[in-house]
């Protein structure tokens, strides 16, 4: 446990997601107690196997848009697909997963006194007209387009976040996401870095969607997850929102050029049409976060990415031997 810091019992839903399952295991690594609440809908069993010896790891299968009680003192809502194909599925059940999602957290943290923070997103900046984006922008989201009930159902979240601050002084945290990607990715999830990684892989072709010159900044999960730890523990306000990814941007080809650079691969990057809505560039501005909670990505995108793509190849290897048996 970290030195001085009372353990907690603190609910994670999403837990077996992939960012998720991280949380839960730095959180039991820190001494909390944890409930992992999952519905299984792109987060899976395996990724918190490791963690269900432990006595003071719980699963519970629970869809967050219904009703739940558990005597917590910190939620971490972390429940929603995340990857466009994954949320575009089900674009109903993906809106009202962040919405009623974020009313049901809310009101827990509002029985139990929790602090409740809440996995927003750099969507919620839509395809930015400012750039790096501050936590000031207030985004260029298109509502009626394929991406808006990701980016609207994440919008409407926060809005609640801090009606439930305002009106019932619940403690909240809005942190927002910018792309993060590390093991425990689904191979087939369809975001760029495990796409790339595992065509890479694979010698199959790459696919760069538009002309590739759309920018991203990417994240490696440890990082992600150390500025959750300490924005759960900050001051009760240091609400957010707060921008926490890593600034370094990248133009998506130049991206592929790298995985199969590292990859050592002989895959072709071809092009496919470009996607509907895709945000041109994103870059988060992080001095909030420096400020706030003193913290900085240390994780370099060559060194995240040759974790990453370790993963992927052990995770192929079983995959392809599980299907000669
Ligand atoms: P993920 O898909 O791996 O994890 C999401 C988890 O939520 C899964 O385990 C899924 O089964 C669960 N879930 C979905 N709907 C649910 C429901 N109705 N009830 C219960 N559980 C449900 O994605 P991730 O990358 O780990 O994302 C986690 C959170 O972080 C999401 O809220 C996402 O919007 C946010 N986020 C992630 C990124 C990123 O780059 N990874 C960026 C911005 C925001
Ligand atoms: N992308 C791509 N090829 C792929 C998957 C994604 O060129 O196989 C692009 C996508 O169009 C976007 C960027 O990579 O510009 C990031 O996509 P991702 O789905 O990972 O995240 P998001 O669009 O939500 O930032």
């Amino acid at each position: 446990m970290a030195s001085g810091a009372v353990p907690r019992v603190v609910l994670v839903n999403g837990g077996a997601g992939f960012l998720g399952s991280h949380l839960c295991e730095r959180l039991l690594a820190a001494g909390d107690t944890v409930i992992c609440a999952d519905n299984f809908l792109t987060g899976r069993r395996e990724n918190v196997a490791h963690l269900t010896g432990d006595s003071r790891f719980r699963m519970v299968e629970q869809d967050v848009r219904n009703p739940y009680d558990f005597d917590v003192s910190l939620i971490f809502n972390f429940a929603s697909p995340a990857s466009p194909p994954d949320y575009q599925r089900d674009p109903v059940g993906t809106l009202l997963t962040s919405v009623i999602g974020a009313v049901n957290a809310l009101d827990l943290a509002r029985r139990t006194g929790a602090t409740v923070v809440q996995s927003s997103t750099s969507e919620v900046y839509g395809d930015p007209l400012q750039h790096p984006q501050r936590e000031s922008y207030l985004g260029n989201v298109n509502p009626i387009g394929p991406r808006g009930c990701y980016d609207e159902g994440k919008r409407c979240a926060e809005t609640l976040f801090f009606d439930y601050h305002r009106k019932y002084g619940v403690d909240i945290r809005v942190g927002r996401i910018f792309n993060t990607y590390g093991p425990r990715m689904r191979l087939d999830d369809g975001r760029v870095v495990s796409n790339f990684i595992v065509q890479a892989l694979q010698n199959k072709d790459m696919t760069v969607y538009g002309d590739g010159q759309q920018t991203r900044s990417l994240c490696y999960v440890d990082d992600l997850v150390e500025a959750f730890m300490r924005f759960a523990r900050a001051d009760g306000r240091s609400t957010g929102p707060i921008n926490l990814g890593n600034p370094a941007e990248i133009p998506v080809i130049h991206l592929a050029e790298l995985v199969r650079e590292l990859t050592g691969s002989r895959s072709r990057i071809v092009h496919l049409p470009a996607v509907v809505d895709d945000p041109k560039q994103r870059r988060p501005d992080i001095s909030r976060a420096a400020e706030e909670l003193g913290w900085a990505p240390r994780v370099p995108l060559t060194a995240g990415l040759a974790k990453t793509i370790r993963y992927f190849d052990a995770l192929l290897s079983r995959t392809e031997a599980d299907a000669r048996k």
